[in-house]
C-alpha cells in the first residue's frame, strides 16, 4: 500500500497543465510517457492490416496533421514524425483512434463513412486533438483519482494496485475487445473538434468536409463506440464545426 500511494504521488507532482489554443486548466496525474508506454502495448496486439493498399495514403495524410498540429505543441506532447505509426484495423466498425505516443488506427470499417481524403483529415484531425490536450491522460488521472480513494478503502496491495492497473487498461485501452471503454467527456469531443478543423484546414483540407461528414454520419443512424457514442449531440456539433469554420478556413494554406 505504501508503495502504490508513494509511487502515485510522484505521479502528481506532475499536476497542473493547459490545453492549447483553448488554454482550458486541467490535471493530470500521469506522465505522458508512461501512457504512451501503456497504449504502445495495446497498439501492439491489435490486429493490423500492414498490406492494405489504403495504409500509405493513411499515413500521408496523418503526418501532415501532425505537421499542422505541431505549432500549437508548446509543451512538447507530440512525437516527432518518425515515432508515429499508422495502422488500418480488421474491424468493420466505423470507428478510428489516436493514442498518447503517436499510435494511430484506422478501422476498415471507418473508410466506408470516410471514403475521401477530407473526409480521413476530419477522423486524423479530431483524433490528434485528443493527443495534443493529452486527453487520454487526463482521462486516465480520473480514473485514478477514483481508483486511490478505492484503493485506500481496499488496504489490500495486490488487489488495489491490480485495479489500478486494469482502470488504465481501460482508460487507455481502445475497444470493447481491451475491456471497458471509458468514454471522453463531450468537453474533451467539442476540443477535439475545434482543434480537428484548425489542423485540417492548416494541412490544406477544406474544413467544411468536418460538418459534412457529420451530418452524413448523423443520417446513417449508426452508433459505435468512442469515437461516436458520446460526442456531442450531433445538430450541435454539426453546429458548431460551421461556426468554426471561418476561423479554420482563415488558416488554410494561400494557393500561389
Ligand atoms: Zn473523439
Amino acid at each position: 500500500m505504501r508503495l502504490l500511494l508513494s509511487s502515485l504521488f510522484a505521479l502528481a507532482l506532475v499536476g497542473c497543465q493547459n490545453v492549447p489554443v483553448t488554454g482550458r486548466s486541467q490535471f493530470i496525474l500521469v506522465d505522458e510517457s508512461e501512457v504512451a508506454s501503456l497504449s504502445a502495448a495495446e497498439f501492439a496486439k491489435m490486429k493490423k492490416l500492414p498490406s492494405d493498399p489504403r495504409l500509405p495514403k493513411l499515413r500521408e495524410i496523418g503526418l501532415k496533421i501532425v505537421a499542422a498540429a505541431r505549432r500549437d505543441d508548446k509543451a512538447g506532447v507530440l512525437p516527432p514524425a518518425s515515432k508515429w505509426e499508422f495502422a488500418i484495423i480488421d474491424d468493420k466498425s466505423p470507428n478510428a483512434f489516436a493514442m498518447p505516443g503517436g499510435k494511430i488506427g484506422f478501422n476498415t470499417g471507418m473508410f466506408t463513412q470516410a471514403p475521401t481524403d477530407a473526409d480521413i483529415a476530419v477522423v486524423l484531425g479530431h483524433e490528434v486533438a485528443h493527443v495534443i490536450c493529452r486527453h487520454g491522460s487526463e482521462r486516465v488521472s480520473q480514473v485514478i483519482g477514483v481508483t486511490i480513494a478505492a484503493a485506500v478503502a481496499d488496504e489490500a496491495t495486490k488487489k488495489s494496485s491490480e485495479r489500478t492497473r486494469s482502470s488504465w487498461m481501460a482508460a487507455v485501452g481502445l475497444g470493447a475487445q481491451y475491456g471497458v471503454l471509458l468514454p471522453f467527456s463531450r468537453s474533451h469531443e467539442s476540443e477535439a473538434d475545434y482543434l480537428g478543423v484548425l489542423f485540417m484546414a492548416r494541412a490544406g483540407y477544406d474544413p467544411a468536409a468536418a460538418p459534412a461528414f457529420w451530418s452524413r454520419f448523423a443520417k446513417s443512424g449508426k452508433q459505435t463506440p468512442e469515437f461516436f457514442s458520446t460526442h456531442p449531440a450531433d445538430s450541435t456539433r454539426v453546429k458548431q464545426l460551421q461556426a468554426w469554420l471561418p476561423e479554420a478556413r482563415a488558416q488554410m494554406p494561400k494557393r500561389p
